[in-house]
């Protein structure tokens, strides 16, 4: 990142809960030839931002098509990006006219929401999978566009966990700032801050370290409360504010932090279950053996490496079910609907399902998406 964008790193960073546009359209890193790899991507601000930093000192495109302003995974999770967003910035950018090699290299994380074969079947480009992160790019691209297997798996490391943390904690503070500052002065706006650092900062320092999973989550998130009140009465203590009308303040926002967390933790956090949707009747991966080929279109984007290819077999087997997310990406992309998802209670949700509707924002399957 170069020092006169970090203006707009930290603003995109602390507000990246909002959706936040980018124009859409063919855009040029270096001097791309008609041999330049084409890197599609959504129009999230802060991940175009990002992409282009990755490919400083490269040639290459970038096709950035219209994820509503949200970052891949979300968007292509939630509907947002689907292989028609693809297809209609293919068509419109003129990318065709640039290159010669035919190919689009899509982010693994949109795998969720766009359907590659479709894009071939549109537009005759070629589609195939690039990383599941960013950083990995430059290593995939050096290695002739393939991944490397440890390349598919998501993970989330502490720097972007503090991201995290600043995406909920500072708007936060900022809107309880407004309320309790003119009501309770600097001293308890003070104590508030330092319940709200306490609580979201360490949370995310240690979620991997956490049981936040079913029947965890509120003993989790009640034992971080109560340090983070323990931190703001010794702060009131010591400003000599230790009484009932600053604690009642601090005591609410302790509980205001914990439960906003309580959202993120449900669903919206990378690399952690999404239990939302699946909290008392929780899902798993199924896959029905007869119809499975072993085109392995599955293992390839799993972010969890649940999956793998049983050579002898040529068959896919699912190896590590502990470690699913439920994300759908590998139903989504099975070319025989092999795979779907089975509850506790026996129902079954079909690929077909899968791929006609996304998650609400309750988790729900209710978010159709055009055929
Ligand atoms: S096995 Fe689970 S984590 Fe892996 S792609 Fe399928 S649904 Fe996602």
């Amino acid at each position: 990142m170069r020092l006169h964008d970090l203006p707009a790193y930290v603003r995109d960073t602390v507000l990246r809960m909002l959706p936040h546009r980018t124009r859409t359209g063919l855009r040029r890193v270096g001097h791309p030839g008609r041999d330049a790899p084409v890197l599609l991507t959504g129009n999230f601000t802060l991940t175009v931002r990002r992409l282009r930093d990755v490919l400083r000192g490269r040639d290459a495109f970038i096709l950035v098509a219209d994820s509503r302003g949200i970052n891949v995974w979300c968007a292509a999770g939630g509907g947002h990006l689907t292989h028609h967003d693809v297809i209609s910035a293919i068509r419109t950018s003129g990318v065709a006219d640039q290159v010669d090699r035919k190919e689009v290299i899509l982010p693994q994380l949109s795998a969720t929401g766009v359907e590659r074969r479709k894009i071939t079947e549109a537009t005759g480009f070629d589609t195939r999978w690039g990383p599941a992160r960013l950083e990995d790019l430059p290593a995939f691209l050096d290695r002739g566009r393939r991944v490397h297997k440890d390349e598919r798996k998501m993970r989330f490391p502490f720097w972007e966990r503090m991201e995290m943390a600043a995406m909920w904690g500072v708007p936060t503070l900022v809107i309880g700032g407004l309320i309790v500052e003119p009501l309770g002065g600097l001293t308890v706006l003070a104590a508030v801050a330092a319940s709200l650092v306490t609580i979201v900062v360490g949370v995310f320092a240690l979620l991997p370290w956490l049981k936040v999973g079913p029947g965890w989550r509120w003993p989790t998130l009640g034992a971080f409360t109560v340090l983070g009140f323990g931190v703001a009465s010794v702060v009131l203590a010591l400003l000599g504010r230790f009484t009932s009308g600053p604690m009642m303040w601090v005591g609410a926002s302790s509980l205001l932090s914990a439960g906003i967390l309580s959202a993120d933790l449900e669903g919206t956090t990378p690399s952690y279950g999404s239990y939302i949707n699946t909290f008392h009747n929780p899902a798993s991966v199924d896959l029905v053996e007869e119809k499975c080929t072993g085109a392995a279109d599955c293992v390839q984007v799993c972010p969890r490496d649940v999956l793998q290819m049983d050579g002898k077999r040529r068959k896919v087997a699912i190896a590590r079910p502990d470690q699913c997310i439920q994300c759908g990406a590998c139903v989504v992309q099975c070319p025989e609907s092999a795979l779907r998802f089975r509850y506790a209670d026996g129902s079954v949700v079909e690929a077909e399902t899968i791929r006609r509707t996304r998650m609400n924002m309750v988790g729900k399957r209710t978010v159709p998406v055009p055929d």
